[in-house]
């Protein structure tokens, strides 16, 4: 027991036993304990709300001093009080840390709580995004930075995805998003000025686009002339092989020049519309007539199992069927088979182009839809491939929110799936009308 403890009971003891010794030398030792009794329950309720008032008043002078239990009660809150006040301020200034570094950082930083209001950001969040430290603590993200894609990344669980936007502040400026999940139910969004990389971009693609532009005349121009030199029936003899091989380079080269100047306007373009319904099944089989038939062309085989319409632009879907079926038969014996489908479930639709070709070797599939990227680059310049193809597929896709899959296996074949939402779907066609129901 503590000193003071010790005291307070010898004290009550003491005063106890002093009343019960008045009273009997007055005769009445029962209320001599009773007055000492309620004595001390007086002097101890008085303290009591001294303390109280201590507490309340913040001003304990009459309780500083001294040994009784008052003043040790008074002590241990001091002490306690002391210990929270230095806890508070350690925290305070770790806070304060916390955040100059993280104004420090270049990338904004907004903390947003399960319901994508904001918590706190950074000073980057406020000159990247415009988004006010106290203004804006409680509102909806999506509601000061108003995007319809950085709205839909966080709806979604999809934390691996980036989006660009542009920025709401600074014209002609861009940003990255990205969401991190954070806490309990809480997400980190991260902004990145990302103004120079598409500045970077776009002037990457104005200039493969002029460079193509301008050498499209001069190589139409030099096709011209070799192909009046072929059909001269003058022409020596020993030039007959050279104006062959530099017709077949030109051509090479238009080639080169025309899906370099595809693939420019794709990048350029944003979504396809919709406006535009195509009937898959007719391109598959239009694009099977165009090459069955020709020499050490695998038999192609055409599966339309559904009659649904895609809202795309039509020649590019053309274009997307036609890239997949000529590197299929490209790489496909005369003695294998290719398989074109049309396929749509619940959640979309999809245009599947399968061989039993060569196949492709599993760590190249990743690279495949790189500009100029080829597996075998000296068999491919051979049969003609540039390299570009599976770059125009993928730009296709990417502007009719749809994804390019492969599978493949070595010496097996492979399979192309390109994939098309629902959205961009007309499940029931409209019935033609047949000529005969035709009214004036
Ligand atoms: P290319 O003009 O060379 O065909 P692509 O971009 O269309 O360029 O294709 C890139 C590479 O992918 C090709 O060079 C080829 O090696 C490989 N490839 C594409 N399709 C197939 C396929 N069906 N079977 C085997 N390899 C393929």
């Amino acid at each position: 027991m503590p000193g003071s403890s010790r005291k307070l009971v010898a004290g009550v003891a003491g005063i106890l036993a002093a009343g019960v010794l008045i009273g009997w030398i007055y005769g009445h030792a029962d209320w001599g304990l009773l007055v000492a009794a309620l004595a001390i329950l007086f002097w101890q309720l008085r303290q009591l709300l001294a303390f109280n008032r201590a507490l309340h008043m913040r001003d304990f002078e009459q309780f500083r001093y001294g040994e009784g239990v008052w003043q040790q009660m008074f002590a241990r809150y001091k002490y306690e009080h002391e210990r929270v006040l230095r806890a508070k301020r350690d925290y305070r200034r770790l806070l304060k840390e916390i955040r100059r570094s993280t104004d420090a950082m270049p990338d904004g930083a907004v903390i947003l709580d399960e319901n994508n209001q904001i918590v706190m950001c950074n000073k980057a969040a406020k000159h990247l995004g415009g988004l006010k430290r106290k203004k804006d603590r409680g509102q909806r993200v999506d509601n000061i930075l108003r995007d319809p894609k950085l709205a839909q990344l966080l709806r979604s669980d999809s934390y691996a995805r980036e989006i660009e936007i542009p920025s709401p502040v600074r014209d002609e400026a861009w940003l990255d998003c990205r969401v991190v999940p954070y806490g309990a139910n809480q997400k980190l969004l991260f902004l990145r000025d990302i103004t120079e990389r598409i500045r970077l971009t776009r002037m990457r693609r104005d200039f493969v686009a002029n460079a193509s532009h301008e050498l499209r005349s001069p190589l139409t121009v030099i096709s011209g002339y070799l192909d009046s030199l072929s059909d001269d029936p003058g022409l020596e003899e020993n030039w007959g092989q050279p104006v062959r091989q530099m017709q077949q380079q030109a051509r090479r080269m238009s080639t080169v020049v025309n899906e370099l100047l595809e693939l420019s306007r794709l990048e350029s373009a944003g979504r396809a519309s919709k406006d535009e319904t195509v009937d898959v099944g007719g391109l598959l089989a239009a694009a099977k007539k165009s090459f069955q038939g020709q020499d050490g062309v695998a038999a192609i085989e055409v599966d339309s199992l559904s009659k649904a319409q895609l809202l795309a632009s039509g020649n590019e879907i053309e274009s997307l069927i036609s890239n997949l079926l000529s590197n299929a038969v490209r790489h496909t014996p005369a003695e294998g088979h290719i398989k074109l489908t049309w396929r749509v479930d619940a959640d979309g639709g999809e245009i599947i182009v399968s061989d039993t070709g060569e196949g492709i070797p599993d760590d190249q599939i990743p690279r495949l839809t790189e500009r100029f990227f080829r597996v075998n680059r000296g068999r491919a310049r051979e049969d003609g491939g540039v390299g570009l193809g599976l770059a125009i597929v993928k730009h296709v896709l990417g502007r009719h929110d749809g994804e390019l899959g492969i599978t493949s296996e070595l010496g097996k074949g492979s399979e192309f799936r390109c994939r098309f939402p629902i959205e961009r779907l007309v499940l029931e066609p409209p019935v033609p009308i047949a000529s005969g129901d035709k009214r004036g």
